[in-house]
């Protein structure tokens, strides 16, 4: 297939008009005046031609905690791909349930590509051997989580095994001691879930973490101050659209536990004056719906977490254009970051890389609301305006959505980290 009458965003952040040439799952070639009589032509009626997104914090259809999820891979990774993403980076255990194995199994269904992060709070055996299967980034939980439990020691234990192995050791950086002293005896309203975790819980544990780790990743970073610690050439910052776009006002409303994500939705005007500091965007997508969120609406019984997988790729680009930042910048934080960092061969247009597209409409405007969408029957965005739309979405060489429509029954494939 070739791709005409396309523009693209260099790094520059210039526009170019360019035609893609697609081969099997690979882009073959990027340039001008591509000749082949024998191709398909896709006219891409000068829309803009952009990598699809990479996702690198998803839990979708997660059974391991207390409350389950309310999607299955199959929507949640349909919802993606509607929105613009094509590769999703979820989770699984090194030595409980579900393993590795089995989130493989699992995410047969799955429509976009995936890859996955491991849990682990220590090194093992068992851990060396996913790392020999090509699966090098270890999700380290500095609180009580999924009954993992963690400590400094084995968190420099881990460092070692890291700076050995390759990979790099993503970090959920909150301070249990001081979250559990806070919360000691509170009972009642949602807010209580902000205070007793507070910015100070997270820059504590981001100190820690930069004292400690060679190559990490701070997960879902949602303190301004918390980019300014980081020494940025080992350590880089995932920033979540929630933090992004959500502020702390939501925990004003009525229906306040609805919003409860860990950690909270505080100032994201803190974190886009630091923009620059930011290394990739990425979601913290659950999809809960409305009756799970009302069964649990009051602290400490309320479950956190926000559907996002959809709307991230639309959202930022909207709110890079509202802001006047570069789309190149976007499109770095969006794709090509994510996707280097975990060593996979997506994320950018690119001789050799894997045909991940999205055809994106710069002229259509439109709002967000559950009949908009495909995530949850509800939205935490309700009313947001949205500045252009997905209109073709290819996902190793082949459209899987057209005209905001899933057009093809082709699940995606298993990612793994190739050391780029
Ligand atoms: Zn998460």
């Amino acid at each position: 297939m070739i791709i005409k009458n396309v523009k693209l965003i260099t790094e520059e952040n210039k526009v170019i008009e360019a035609e893609v040439k697609i081969e099997g799952e690979r882009i073959a070639k990027v340039g001008k005046n591509i000749q082949d009589s024998s191709e398909e032509i896709l006219n891409g009626n000068g829309k803009l031609l952009l990598p699809g997104g990479v996702d690198n914090h998803v839990h979708i259809y997660k059974r391991y905690l207390k409350v389950p999820t309310s999607d299955d891979v199959r929507r949640s990774t349909e919802a993606a791909v509607l929105g613009g993403t094509t590769t999703v980076i979820d989770f699984a255990f090194v030595d409980r349930e579900p393993n590795l194995d089995e989130r493989i199994e699992q995410f047969k269904d799955s429509v976009t590509n995936y890859s996955f992060h491991i849990f682990a709070n220590k090194i093992s055996e068992e851990l060396s051997k996913i790392f020999d299967r090509g699966f090098k980034s270890v999700k380290f939980m500095m609180i009580e989580y999924g009954g993992l439990k963690s400590n400094l020691y084995d968190l420099v234990k881990l460092n070692e095994f890291v700076e050995k192995r390759g990979g790099y050791i993503m970090v959920h950086a909150e301070d249990e001691e001081l979250i559990k002293a806070l919360s000691e005896g509170k009972k009642g309203e949602p807010l209580l879930h902000m205070l007793t975790r507070p910015e100070e819980s997270e820059l504590a544990a981001v100190a820690r973490v930069n004292a400690i780790v060679s190559r990490g990743l701070i997960a879902h970073t949602s303190v301004g101050r918390s980019l300014d610690i980081i020494d940025q050439n080992r350590i880089k910052a995932e920033v979540v659209l929630h933090h992004l776009i959500l502020d702390k006002s939501v925990f004003n409303r009525k229906d306040s536990y609805m919003f409860v994500t860990s950690p909270p939705v505080r100032d994201p005007e803190e974190l886009w004056r630091r923009i620059d500091k930011i290394f990739m965007i990425a979601t913290d997508h659950n999809w809960f719906d409305r009756d799970v969120k009302e069964a649990h609406k009051e602290f400490p019984d309320l479950v956190p977490g926000l559907p996002g997988v959809e709307l991230r790729v639309p959202i930022i680009i909207t709110e890079f254009i509202k802001r006047r930042l570069p789309l190149s910048r976007a499109v770095k934080l969006l794709s090509e970051n994510p996707a280097k960092f975990n060593g996979l061969d997506t994320g950018i247009i690119k001789e050799g890389y894997r045909a991940d597209l999205i055809l994106y409409d710069l002229n259509t405007k439109w709002k967000i609301s559950v009949d908009t969408t495909h995530m949850a029957d509800w939205t935490p965005y309700e009313g947001y305006e949205v500045i252009g739309k997905v209109d073709i979405t290819i996902v190793n060489g082949e459209i899987v959505v057209e005209n905001g429509e899933i057009v093809s029954q082709k699940r995606g494939q298993l990612l793994y980290n190739h050391d780029l």
